[in-house]
C-alpha cells in the first residue's frame, strides 16, 4: 500500500446552487478512485497567491492510501477535479477545486536534477508553462504556508527525500510572510 500526500484548495464557489463544499466533495469523490483518505487536516483560509490575484482560498491537506501508481494517482485526482467542475483557465487563476499531489511515498520524479531545478524557480514558475510530466515531490510545497500549515496536522514527520527536512522543519523555516493570513477555520 502506498502513502500519498495531497494538497487541496478552492477559491470559487461551485456554480450549482446548494452544491457541497468542494473540499468535502473531493474527499468523497476520491474514495471512488480507490484512494482512501486516512488523516484529513482542518481547513484553512488563505489569501490568494500571488497577492491580489483572486478571492481567498480554502485549503487543506490529507494523507491517503492507494494501490495506484504515481501517474495513475495524478490521473485519478484530475478526474475528480474535472468531475467537480474544474475548468482549466489561467494558471493560478480562481478554481472550484485544485488537487496537488505533494508526494507519493518518497519517490523523486522525473529525476533529482529536474526537481531541484523546479524547486529553485520560486515565483518565476508562474510565468512558465506548467510541466506536462508528473513532478514529485511537488516542487513548490516547501515554500507555501497554505500547504505546510495543514500538512503539519497530517504528516509532521514526513521527510522530504531531497532536502532531508521534515514537514515540521519545513514549516518552522517558512518566512513569516508565507504564513500571513493563513488561518485555521473552526469546525
Ligand atoms: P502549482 O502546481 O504551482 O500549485 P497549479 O496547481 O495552479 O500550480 P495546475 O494548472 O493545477 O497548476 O497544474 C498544472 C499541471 O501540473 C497539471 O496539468 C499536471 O499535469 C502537472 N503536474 C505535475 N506534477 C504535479 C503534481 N505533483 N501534482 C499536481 N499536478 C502536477
Ligand atoms: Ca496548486
Ligand atoms: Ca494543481
Amino acid at each position: 500500500m502506498n502513502l500519498i500526500y495531497v494538497a487541496v484548495g478552492s477559491n470559487r464557489r461551485p456554480d450549482a446552487a446548494g452544491a457541497a463544499d468542494p473540499l468535502s466533495a473531493a474527499l468523497t469523490a476520491i474514495i471512488h478512485e480507490s484512494i482512501r483518505p486516512r488523516i484529513v487536516s482542518p481547513w484553512y483560509r488563505s489569501p490568494a497567491w500571488p497577492a491580489g490575484i483572486g478571492p481567498d482560498f480554502v485549503n487543506g491537506a490529507f494523507l491517503a492510501e492507494t494501490q495506484l501508481g504515481p501517474e495513475e494517482t495524478l490521473a485519478a485526482l484530475q478526474r475528480v477535479e474535472n468531475a467537480l467542475g474544474r475548468v482549466r483557465e489561467t494558471r493560478w487563476g480562481p478554481r472550484v477545486i485544485d488537487l496537488d499531489l505533494l508526494a507519493w511515498n518518497d519517490i523523486v520524479t522525473p529525476d533529482r536534477a529536474e526537481v531541484e531545478r523546479l524547486m529553485a524557480l520560486g515565483l518565476e514558475a508562474g510565468n512558465l508553462p506548467a510541466p506536462e510530466h508528473l513532478v514529485l515531490p511537488h516542487p513548490r510545497m516547501h515554500e507555501r504556508g497554505f500547504v505546510l500549515a495543514p500538512l503539519l496536522h497530517v504528516a509532521p514527520d514526513w521527510v522530504h527525500p531531497l532536502t532531508g527536512l521534515s514537514v515540521r522543519e519545513m514549516h518552522a523555516r517558512l518566512p513569516e510572510a508565507a504564513l500571513e493570513g493563513v488561518i485555521e477555520l473552526q469546525g
